[in-house]
């Protein structure tokens, strides 16, 4: 006795369709086995599964059964493939009698032992996968994973809390009971941080807003207390809307982590702040089917890596590739995972190893070696990756106590925001024909087409780049941030001398 159904694998972000093939010998000693490159995880559904079917009143085949899932050269891990193992041996013992085309149609799910359904995670990118496929009608699972699955309305999603409702309910040909219809889940609107709401620090915010407005990465360079992290994270507060496509690749890679809490569309760019003590591998990203890490799951949103320097230099040198390609690659032994990291980075470090280097009040304990040795754990080719930096210097004492419960009304979070939204809908317009949407992205071979200075801005910039002995690198990042804030002041087309020199104070060297 034959039978097969289908199912699908979460490969990292993308998916692949998986056939569950059940041979149910009876000229053979009664056994379970399961073939096909499963992992230890998968082997462990036998159990659940005689469990399940026998709890739910079905009869269990004491018999040979051989179950086979292809393709083979696919390593398969988790408890997915259950429900549709238990499905393929239900319908090789004809206890499933239908008039629905089974063949039709996707099933995943962890069983319990009692034949409850379990929500699994990575539902997302095998429901975007079938729409890529358009041959199934529908995807059959958990009930608390139907949401997610619904997110893509391509196709139907049937949710079910056991296996008992799901095998009535294709027994009496009545599946369309249980169609999920998508839920949307209510964001929390209010931000917790305002820049309206932080004294002082116009250089900062001014820095946030053009980092946000042109997509550029920024570092704070100041001693405690200075506001660095508060500033920081007031970010969230004047970041752009993302686009159904954004919101749908962000989601995709949250489900893809296990993260997808609401099991709903992640609308709001997400900000990842991970401790210095994290490991490298939750940073990058791993496992053996590798998952996303932190500079994933920032992906169209931002990084913020606070206290910079205590950061194992592994890590800061983990964002070299994707500050630069807006990537990460993870090699395994039978395949290379890339995954998206096109992030805005902030970073706030101390000047030096106690803090107060450069303090107008507090005296400086640091020799000059421990000076340099702190400065070093920033590398020359990660701070060439940096386009503003900024030296923060601590509010007076007597301006906070002055100014207390008055709100700052130059830098608020809503008029930010709606700078940072028409520029933004500038470059958007702008770069309507490339593979680009904002300044800090423009390649270096289009910096010529798109960045164009009059001569005095040139000139200026030609002469800081000979004093200063700075790379190319340097260069394109200055002129594409002065690019950026000639778009904020309405400056026309050709940047001009003020934005150049404005661009131009956000290059510290530390
Ligand atoms: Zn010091």
């Amino acid at each position: 006795m034959y039978s097969k159904v289908y199912s699908a694998i979460a490969y990292g972000l993308s998916a692949q369709l998986v056939s569950i093939e059940v041979d149910i010998i009876s000229s053979q000693l009664p056994g379970f086995s399961i073939v096909g490159l499963p992992d230890k995880s998968v082997q462990e559904s036998k159990d659940r599964v005689i469990s399940a079917i026998k709890n739910s009143g079905f009869d269990f085949p004491r018999k040979k059964i051989v179950i086979n899932l292809a393709p083979a050269d696919k390593l398969k891990v988790g408890a997915f493939y259950d429900l549709p193992i238990a499905i393929s041996i239900l319908k090789a013992t004809n206890q499933i009698d239908t008039l629905i085309d089974l063949d039709k149609l996707i099933f995943l799910g962890e069983l319990s032992l009692d034949g409850t359904l379990r929500a699994t995670d990575g539902v997302l990118p095998i429901s975007l996968h079938l729409r890529e496929l358009g041959d199934f009608d529908g995807i059959v699972l958990p009930y608390d994973s139907a949401n997610e699955a619904a997110i893509v309305k391509t196709h139907n999603v049937y949710g079910f809390k056991h296996i008992k409702d799901l095998i009535e309910a294709i027994n009496s040909n009545e599946l369309n009971n249980y169609k999920h219809i998508y839920r949307e889940d209510e964001e929390e609107q209010n931000y917790q941080y305002l820049f309206e709401h932080i004294v002082g620090q116009e250089e900062m915010k001014r820095a946030c807003l053009i980092g946000v407005a042109g997509n550029h990465n920024m570092l704070f360079v100041g001693s405690p207390g200075a506001g660095k992290t508060m500033v920081a994270k007031c970010i969230p507060s004047i970041l752009p809307e993302m686009s159904e496509d954004e919101m749908i690749e962000v989601t995709k890679i949250y489900s893809s982590a296990g993260l997808l809490e609401n099991k709903s569309l992640i609308k709001k760019r997400p900000f990842r702040s991970p401790h210095h003590t994290s490991s490298v591998v939750s940073i990058i990203g791993g496992g053996r089917i590798p998952r996303p890490g932190e500079l994933t799951l920032a992906h169209r949103g931002v990084l913020f890596f606070d206290e910079l320097t205590e950061f194992p230099v592994s890590a800061i040198e983990a964002l070299r590739q994707p500050l630069e390609d807006r990537c990460v690659t993870i090699s395994r032994v039978n395949a290379t995972f890339k995954f998206p990291a096109n992030f805005i980075f902030v970073g706030a470090m101390n000047p030096c190893k106690c803090g107060w280097y450069g303090d107008a009040e507090r005296q400086c304990t640091c020799s000059s070696v421990e000076i340099e040795r702190h400065r070093k754990k920033i590398s020359g080719p990660i701070m060439d990756r940096i386009d503003l930096q900024v030296w923060v210097r601590r509010v007076p004492t007597q301006t906070i106590a002055s100014s207390q419960n008055n709100i700052n009304t130059k830098y608020t979070s809503a008029n930010m925001l709606d700078t940072v939204r028409r520029v933004r809908k500038m470059q958007l317009e702008r770069y309507n024909k490339e593979n680009f949407t904002t300044n800090s992205e423009i390649p270096s071979s289009k910096v010529d087409k798109y960045c164009k200075m009059n001569d005095d801005a040139k000139s200026i910039l030609l002469n800081f780049m000979n004093k200063n002995n700075l790379s190319m690198r340097s260069y394109f990042k200055i002129l594409k941030v002065a690019l950026t804030i000639n778009m904020i002041e309405n400056r026309g087309e050709v940047i001009n001398k003020e934005s150049v020199l404005e661009a131009i104070k956000y290059r510290i060297t530390i």
